[in-house]
């Protein structure tokens, strides 16, 4: 049920992501959903082409997912971490720890993704006290994403997120030019010039080095060369700084590999990981990092690491992560992943030569079409709502990243619900 008073109250008190409370765009009521399709108030039921940002790997409504929140909710719902521990959060480090590489054993569990970028920061800058000096100056990229809160939103691309309004307040970081070389490309060595520049002359001032492996997401949705990543990898061995790994988008299949940075083999010191953690179903996320960093982290003055969340391994949030990871762990996901990067690669890259079209570019279950104009966001939402799919675009982004057990005929309607979007000048800007 959702009624029509909902949909004023909606409208009028609650704000949705980037909306404006003032003129807020439309927003399409979901009752229900289950595998890949969302179904609306109405009746009508949408192919989700989303996951909910990068989340719902499995789809929705999953019998083993749904089963161990209710196992865990007959057990306990909620426990402080402080001081007390439960079988719910071993049994998922655990299962972190063996999926990771070996040299990341030790585990930092909280609430949400921007949440993780916070503490991988905070443990960068404490190793950092636990070797003596004082370090609050993390190099970066251009067109990263990495979070809204305020550390996180430091090291976001600073035109993208919105710098000035927040100028003289945000700590001052250093950005490399993006990454020019696309992920197939012929690897040209200076695409990493700018990066061995900034790194060779502010080294003694850098905590880290934070960047998305291999896929640049909510700031463009952009592909760079694996041989990009190795390079950092070498720089920041080289000056001793630390490598943190923003994997909460990539992380757990998405690029086609576990993890984004298996595509250039390196390891970073700390890993953020989250969205797809729990397969969807609630917020968790979980920071890793090696010993060295705890152990070099607990010489610091306090100690300890200064971090203690209310909601830290909360049980239901870490028994539904436990059951999904099984669920990657069981393997289906690198037939799927790469079935869909096939059928979006046969479907999307034909789309090249359309005249609304600027790029296409296609990474494991990630599709993108580039437009050459911003998208018109109510009238395209719209559009693909009533072609009976689910696709929320962002600037002159189309994207789809679906559910992992999407079928062959949902991901067509999705591949052709854009075809049939980019023949409408009406859903464009100018
Ligand atoms: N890092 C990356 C790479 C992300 O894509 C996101 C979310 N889009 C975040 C961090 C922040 O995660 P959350 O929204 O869960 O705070």
């Amino acid at each position: 049920m959702f009624t029509q008073d909902d949909r004023a109250f909606d409208r009028q008190h609650i704000w949705h992501p980037y909306t404006s409370l003032h003129e807020p765009l439309p927003c399409y009521p979901v009752v229900a959903a289950e595998k890949c399709q969302l179904e609306l108030a109405d009746g009508r039921r949408l192919v989700d082409g989303m996951s909910s940002w990068w989340a719902a790997i499995h789809g929705y409504n999953h019998p083993r997912l749904n089963q161990a929140l209710q196992q865990q909710m007959a057990q306990m719902s909620h426990v402080m971490f402080g001081g007390i521990t439960h079988p719910a959060a071993v049994q998922l480090c655990r299962q972190l720890v063996s999926m990771t590489p070996e040299a990341l054993e030790c585990v930092f569990l909280a609430d949400s993704g921007s949440v993780a970028v916070e503490v991988s920061m905070k443990m960068a800058m404490q190793y950092w006290l636990g070797r003596g000096e004082r370090r609050q100056q993390f190099l970066t990229l251009q067109r990263g994403y990495h979070g809204d809160t305020f550390a996180a939103m430091s090291v976001c691309d600073p035109d993208n997120s919105m710098h000035s309004l927040w100028r003289g307040f945000l700590p001052p970081h250093h950005f490399a030019a993006a990454p020019q070389c696309a992920f197939d490309d012929a690897w040209d060595e200076r695409d990493i010039d700018d990066f061995a520049r900034l790194i060779a002359q502010h080294h003694t001032q850098i905590a880290a080095v934070i960047l998305e492996p291999i896929v640049q997401g909510a700031g463009g949705m952009r592909f760079y060369h694996p041989r990009y990543l190795q390079r950092v990898r070498e720089y920041c061995d080289r000056y001793g700084l630390l490598l943190i790994a923003d994997e909460i988008a990539t992380g757990f299949g998405r690029s086609g590999k576990l993890f984004a940075c298996e595509h250039a083999q390196i390891v970073p010191d700390i890993l953020c990981l989250g969205k797809a953690l729990t397969g969807g179903t609630m917020t968790l996320s979980a920071t890793l990092t090696t010993r060295e960093v705890a152990d070099t982290i607990g010489r610091s003055e306090a100690g300890c690491f200064m971090h203690g969340p209310t909601f830290m391994g909360n049980p239901l949030a870490c028994a539904v992560a436990s059951a999904s990871l099984a669920l990657v762990q069981e393997g289906a996901w690198q037939r799927q992943v790469a079935g869909i990067e096939q059928q979006l690669r046969d479907q999307l890259l034909a789309l090249r030569s359309h005249p609304q079209v600027a790029d296409v570019r296609v990474l494991g279950a990630i599709g993108v079409v580039e437009s050459r104009t911003p998208v018109n966001m109510a009238a395209i939402q719209r559009f693909f709502v009533d072609q009976g799919v689910w696709i929320r675009p962002f600037g002159r982004l189309i994207y789809l990243m679906p559910p992992y057990i999407i079928t062959a005929d949902e991901l067509a309607q999705l591949t052709t619900a854009i075809g049939r979007a980019l023949d409408n000048p009406a859903l464009f800007n100018a």
